[in-house]
């Protein structure tokens, strides 16, 4: 370390000499706190580029859910049915264990279930296709979570121009990300971690084992953790990550939005959600992935119009909804649907590339890296 530090200034980041995580996600916290409450005497500090976070964790939609139908059809094609159960089991496992992190009214969950709609415009095939392998998809989730009878076939009138038969799944709920975050940091904090926001790493040494601060600050702690999802391959390179970044659009308040729950559409690309009366929607990066290919925020005209269409034309007929407000956020995929979760060389660990479904995922993968390095550090 080095730098204008004040003797108190240094004294307090004595803590940076032993367990350094980069990254306060879902993912980074999550490890933060299964390694305190492990190794209680270890200093576990997160290191944070962000004021709260930067990345997807405090900007996704706040779905938990863990695939639709045509989802898992579609990860069915390229993935051995083996591979897709278990990734399914990821997804509940991670969800289980947010719960006993969190609690319920701390993070406004809700169960409220979740429909996936089709446009009998353009989903015709897939529609009749889903319908058809209800029961066999049915069987992969109990084989993976034990629930029963997860997907059902329901026709609802929630007073959308689209096709009003759905597929529901009881399982599914809706949440705030902040609210996540906020109760995943006092967590860590609570059990003794420390949080520096405001601190950008801009080189990862793995064989040193050394990291490199913005403010020109160098720290060679004893253990280094990447929890940096999307924005890994700025520090690390060679790594099968490909960043994508997510268009989101919240509506002014709407006058009778009566229903309450989670909605996906085209293979699980469009989502949506009734926040306090406003629409939440987003997703369809599917419609231009060259430019989407990219861990830069950003608006797309593109995408805009499309969802503002979706909304107008298929779920309303009402051109008068306004836009209140879009942002952008970015996930991390790659050829294989599984995160990584890695020793990168002696000193220095990985656990990124969530996907769409981190909210889900992202305790478990925190679970599984600190196992990792606790089997060195015990
Ligand atoms: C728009 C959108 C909607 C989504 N909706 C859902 C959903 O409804 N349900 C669901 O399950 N999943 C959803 N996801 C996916 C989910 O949010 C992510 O998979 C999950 O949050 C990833 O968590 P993470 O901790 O791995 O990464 P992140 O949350 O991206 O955290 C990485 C952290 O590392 C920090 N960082 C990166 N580089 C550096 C550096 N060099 N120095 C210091 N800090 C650094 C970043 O600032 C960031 O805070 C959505 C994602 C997006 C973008």
């Amino acid at each position: 370390m080095s730098s204008n530090f004040s003797f108190w200034e240094k004294q307090y980041m004595q803590a940076l000499d032993d367990i350094v995580i980069i990254g306060a996600g879902i993912v980074g916290l999550t490890t933060g706190i299964y390694l305190k409450k492990q190794f209680p005497e270890r200093h576990v500090v997160i290191l944070e580029k962000g004021m709260i976070t930067d990345g997807a964790s405090s900007k996704n939609a706040g779905f938990s859910c863990f695939g639709s139908v045509t989802e898992i059809l579609d990860d069915l094609e390229t993935m051995s049915e083996k591979a897709v159960i278990d990734l399914i089991r990821l997804r509940g496992k991670g969800l289980e264990e947010l719960m006993k992190l969190t609690s319920q009214d701390d993070i406004q969950f809700q169960k409220c279930g979740s429909f996936e709609l089709f446009d009998d415009l353009l989903d015709e095939e897939a529609k009749e296709e889903a319908f058809q392998k209800i029961d066999m998809v049915n069987g992969l989730v109990a084989e993976a979570l034990d629930f029963k009878n997860t997907f059902e076939k329901r026709k609802e009138n929630f007073g959308f121009k689209l096709s009003p038969t759905a597929i529901f799944n009881q399982y599914e709920g809706q949440l705030n990300p902040v609210l996540l975050v906020n109760a995943l940091r006092k967590h860590f904090k609570e059990c003794g971690g420390l949080i520096f926001n405001g601190a950008h790493i801009i080189d990862v040494d793995t064989e040193k084992g050394d990291i490199s601060l913005e403010n020109q600050v160098i720290l060679a702690p004893r253990r280094i953790v990447l929890c940096t999802n999307a924005f890994t391959k700025n520090l690390l390179v060679d790594l099968d990550i490909i960043p994508y970044r997510n268009q989101v659009l919240m509506t002014k308040p709407i006058k009778n939005l009566k229903w309450n729950a989670c909605f996906h559409m085209d293979r699980g690309y469009i989502y949506f959600r009734n926040y306090r009366n406003r629409l939440l929607i987003g997703g369809a990066r599917n419609i231009d992935l060259l430019n989407e290919q990219t861990d830069e925020y950003g608006s797309n005209s593109t995408i805009h119009k499309h969802l503002i269409n979706i909304i107008h034309h298929r779920l309303f007929s009402d051109e008068s909804i306004e836009i209140d407000h879009s942002w952008s956020g970015i996930i991390a995929t790659g050829k294989s649907k599984q995160p990584i979760i890695t020793k990168m060389s002696d000193s220095v660990y990985l656990g990124a590339r969530l996907g769409g479904m981190g909210v889900a995922i992202g305790s478990a993968v925190g679970k599984s890296l600190a196992e990792l390095i606790s089997q060195d550090i015990s």
